[in-house]
């Protein structure tokens, strides 16, 4: 995989604000990434109510934008929602499906995850699906059983859409804590991704793998060394135009 570009995505949360936005792209803007990350695919998912005016602020940037999740419904009387075709039309090209803080504040289940990452494939939008295990479940030498679960939802539901997804592995220890997966561990769980994709739909062997979980300047360069690690999906380093430039040319 080390041969196709880096996907370098920015996940900003619930955060930010008309004026934080403006500046953090400024930011982005100056660092020209399509000069000096050549070797990334860039993108930053805002909350959904900043979408518009950021996909018009990063335009001709190169920059792409995304969502953070979507409503696995299509149109209708679903209070609070915000569909695919919405965001495909305001500019959106990946929606982050299935993240931990979804899974766990909004009990969302691995049928609904993969369930999100179809609809959100037949209006245009990749899904970035993430999966990643806790660490109770880590201790407990759960590790593969559960994002091999998480990420079978997904396989058994897509079919040869499979190879048109990207996915994310998000340690859920790792998400906000400071405390990031060693190089060794997130590569041993890309590999058996990587594996269980292959044996899906051998051309699924293609499908990128963000890594996500604390990654900082520090320790991007290492962790996009690996050999089944094909980029990242960045959270509280996204919120800084200088961190993520620095993550985006670490690719
Ligand atoms: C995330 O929420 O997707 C994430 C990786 O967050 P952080 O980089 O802050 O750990």
């Amino acid at each position: 995989m080390s041969a196709m570009k880096k996907l370098v995505v920015g996940n900003w949360k619930m955060h930010g604000s008309r004026a934080f936005n403006a500046e953090l792209i400024q930011g982005l803007l100056a660092a020209d990434l399509a000069a000096t990350a050549p070797k990334a695919d860039v993108a930053v998912c805002p909350p959904f109510v900043f979408l518009s005016e950021v996909a018009l602020a990063l335009d001709g940037s190169g920059i792409g934008v995304g969502v953070q999740d979507v409503s696995v419904q299509v149109q209708g009387a679903y209070t609070g929602e915000v569909a695919c075709p919405m965001v495909r039309e305001l500019g959106a090209k990946y929606a982050i499906v299935g993240h931990s803080e979804r899974r766990s504040y909004h009990a969302e289940s691995d049928q609904l995850v993969a369930n999100k990452a179809k609809v959100a494939l037949s209006h245009g939008l990749t899904p970035i699906v993430c999966v990643g295990e806790t660490l109770a479940e880590r201790e407990s030498g759960q590790t593969e059983a559960v994002v091999s679960r998480q990420l079978q939802a997904v396989i058994d539901s897509l079919g040869d859409q499979l190879v048109q997804i990207v996915v994310a592995y998000e340690p859920v220890w790792a998400i906000g804590t400071g405390k990031t997966a060693s190089p060794e561990q997130a590569q041993a769980v890309h590999a058996f991704l990587r594996a269980q994709l292959k044996a899906a739909h051998a051309q699924a062997a293609s499908v990128p793998l963000l890594y996500g979980g604390s990654v900082k300047p520090d320790n991007a360069v290492e962790l996009f060394a690996q050999p089944d690690i094909d980029g990242g999906l960045i959270g509280g380093a996204a919120l800084k135009a200088a961190d993520f430039a620095a993550i985006a040319r670490a690719a």
